[in-house]
């Protein structure tokens, strides 16, 4: 199989995205176009949060339309928007110490997917019935649970689940995880920010997406159900299906 046969003909994409029932404003920011899916989770006060999704977003759309990309390009947005946001909290007192998480679905010019995260944003991975998360979290508890001393799913609910490691506008050297996987017919991705996986365990994630099997609707009803379950934080999924292989 040669790498250009590999590539997937056209992408099922669904959006969504909402406010939830606590906050008043939406930090969450996105970008799905072509072959580039990119969700951002904004941080710091004073609306400086959404400045910090909205710089990262804008420095992955220089992305959107290449058919050439390889992962040093994927790495070079990461720092190009690590630097817009340092560069934005400098020249505003008010924006010191915003940040964001980023985590991206985009497709090489090798046909592979390049999943890159920083922070606690999720690519989480749907084949076979199967949903596994694909990306590790750069948070407190995600260290504890690697320790053994919390499992998932307490981690999931522990109170400090929101303490990040890593992220945008933290440190002038960006340090994402960058991972690359051949595309495989059928199967589907979603990327969201924690207000999914804060609210919606695995198991429900998965009834949705069985229950779901096309993307707009799919990324409408994990969004709706964050909501309805809670709602304590902003919340936005994108999904993203390979077409199958007939
Ligand atoms: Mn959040």
């Amino acid at each position: 199989m040669t790498n250009t046969s590999a590539r997937p003909r056209a992408l099922d994409v669904g959006v969504a995205t909402d406010v939830g029932r606590v906050r008043d404003h939406n930090e969450d920011a996105w970008l799905a176009d072509g072959t580039v899916h990119v969700v951002a989770d904004g941080m710091g006060g004073h609306a400086a949060g959404e400045v910090a999704s909205a710089t990262a977003i804008a420095t992955f759309r220089a992305l959107v339309g290449r058919t050439d990309l390889t992962v040093e390009d994927i790495d070079r947005a990461v720092d190009d928007a690590n630097d817009a946001i340092l560069e934005a909290a400098r020249s505003q007192p008010g924006r010191r110490g915003m940040g964001t998480t980023a985590t991206g679905l985009v497709q090489l010019g090798s046909g592979d997917w390049a999943i890159v995260n920083i922070g606690d944003s999720r690519v989480y991975r749907w084949a076979d019935d199967v949903l596994a998360q694909v990306t590790i979290d750069h948070s407190e508890v995600q260290e504890l649970v690697e320790e053994g001393l919390l499992t998932r799913e307490q981690a999931r609910v522990h109170p400090l689940r929101n303490i990040i490691t890593r992220s945008l506008g933290l440190d002038p050297a960006a340090a994402p995880d960058v991972l690359v996987l051949p595309p495989v017919p059928g199967e589907r991705f979603v990327l969201c920010s924690d207000g999914l996986n804060d609210e919606l365990d695995d198991a429900a994630i998965a009834t949705v997406l069985r229950e779901n099997p096309r993307s707009q609707p799919a990324a409408g009803a994990l969004v709706a159900a964050a909501v309805a379950a809670g709602g304590h934080d902003n919340v936005t999924v994108i999904v993203v299906g390979v077409p199958g292989a007939d």
